[in-house]
């Protein structure tokens, strides 16, 4: 079933192009957004962003949060309150205290709108309006740099603290201490915020940050897309090819030919097609190579004015195993609704 994905990430606060006289974001029956709802995790940049997101008409909308979205985890923001004690005014520290609550008001109320804010990690499975299966696995995590949320000590650096771990770290201390190997072979979309290490993770100095644990665990899975942003400067598309008989092999993701193929802010809006019977869609092999998009809408000066994406790709109806899980995922997701979980 021909399905039409929205997908746009680091949106800081602000709607793409927002400088662009007439420009609204087109109808989709996917929306994906991939973290940093927000620059400084202020609540009325959250509703700046949900409201946004309101706006946009596509009957399924996947959210999750970012770095910057550091009020939504709630261990992060733990010990920053911890530590402005130290010199904060009772009346600044009260605010911050108070922050997460109004903040979860604000998703909850968003929540109810449709808008499925994916905070815990693991895959969730859909039935779309159209009538096609969508496997989809979301986590907000990201190797750390700074103090920010959702983020775990890097495994070049393993004396650093590991701040916020979820119920999926990794317990191995010589590797990062969180994992994305629940990651599993048949997902249709992931969506991090962050890049696997070696794709679309080039910074301006020429560094490359990606998540070395997260390009292993999609080089084993191989989803058919796998969606983030968080380097904004390396927005743009790129298909690996896996070596499917040594998962562990690395060297079939040619970057020279593969990064930076976009050239943001150059069109408003991105097309790519992995549906056949378009002229000029990307001949992908499913179970072999995987379509990277980084979809930063943010440049590196916080304006709004790199292209959000659509993507057409054809989905399959769901089978008896696929509908019990979707059945699954709703009840989880109306009970995080319902407020019974973060
Ligand atoms: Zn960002």
């Amino acid at each position: 079933m021909r399905t039409r994905l929205l997908i746009i990430s680091d949106t800081h606060g602000s709607t793409p192009f927002s400088s662009a006289k007439g420009f609204s974001l087109p109808k989709a029956d996917v929306l994906i957004h991939c973290g940093d709802l927000t620059t400084k995790s202020e609540l009325y940049e959250y509703e700046a962003t949900f409201n946004m997101l309101r706006e946009i008409d596509a009957n399924l909308k996947l959210v999750i949060p970012g770095n910057h979205d550091g009020v939504l985890d709630t261990k992060y923001w733990d010990d920053l309150c911890e530590a402005k004690r130290r010199w904060a005014s009772p009346f600044t520290l009260a605010t911050w205290l108070q922050r997460p609550h109004d903040a979860h008001t604000i998703v909850q109320k968003a929540r109810h709108d449709g808008i499925h804010v994916l905070i815990g990690q693991g895959t969730y499975h859909f039935i779309l309006a159209n009538g096609a299966k969508f496997t989809v696995y979301a986590s907000p995590w990201t190797p750390a740099y700074g103090f920010w949320g959702f983020q775990y000590a890097d495994v070049e650096d393993s004396s650093t603290d590991t701040i916020g771990r979820s119920s999926s770290d990794c317990t191995d201390n010589n590797r990062l201490r969180h994992s994305f190997s629940d990651l599993q072979p048949g997902t249709d979309l992931a969506m991090t915020h962050g890049p696997p290490y070696g794709i679309l993770d080039t910074t301006h100095q020429q560094d490359r940050v990606g998540c070395r644990m997260l390009r292993e665990c999609v080089q084993r899975a191989r989803p058919r897309v796998h969606c983030f942003g968080h380097i904004h400067e390396a927005a743009g598309y790129a298909v690996a090819t896996w070596d499917v008989q040594d998962e562990k092999k690395t060297g079939n993701v040619n970057d020279e030919i593969v990064e930076n193929v976009s050239q943001p802010g150059k069109g408003l809006l991105r097309q790519l097609s992995l549906c056949e019977q378009d002229a000029t869609h990307i001949d992908l092999e499913e179970g072999r190579q995987t379509l990277f998009i980084n979809a930063a809408v943010m440049d590196t000066r916080l304006r709004p004015d790199q292209s959000p994406w659509i993507l057409d790709m054809d989905l399959p109806f769901p089978d008896e195993e696929h509908k019990r899980k979707a059945n699954e995922t709703g009840q989880l997701l109306a009970a995080v609704r319902a407020g019974e979980s973060p």
